[in-house]
Formats: C-alpha cells, structure tokens, sequence
C-alpha cells in the first residue's frame, strides 16, 4: 500500500549511469515522508534504450522503501 498522494509533483535531481543505461532520480515537491518528515525520493531505471526497467521510491533520511 502506497502512503503517497496521486498528485505527486516530482523534479528530476540527478542523473547517473549506472553501466547498462540510465538512473534517474526524482525528488517529490508536495510529498514528505509521513513518518519522519524526509524528502521522497523516486529512482528510474533505464536500459540501454531508454526504456524504463525498473523503478522505486523511498525516503531520503531514513531510507523506507516507500514504493507502491
Ligand atoms: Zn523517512
């Protein structure tokens, strides 16, 4: 079960190759972690074709795995 709300406004924060492709990493804008008040973090996967191959979310200060 998700904690987040459905409109999530998210900004891209960094960019990474991982070796196979991208990762990207979103910040959410609007979201906080509800139980430690820590920025939400979501990470895009993406294989060598740009496609996204995986993706998770979790919190910045206490590292939850937040994804849905
Ligand atoms: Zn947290």
């Amino acid at each position: 079960m998700s904690n987040l709300p459905d409109e999530v406004i998210w900004t891209l924060t960094n960019t990474d190759d991982w070796g196979g492709g991208l990762e990207r990493t979103y910040r959410a804008e609007n979201v906080e972690h509800a139980g430690c008040g820590g920025d939400v973090l979501l990470v895009h996967l993406h294989d060598e074709m740009g496609a996204i191959s995986g993706a998770h979310s979790r919190c910045a200060k206490c590292g939850e795995d937040l994804t849905a």
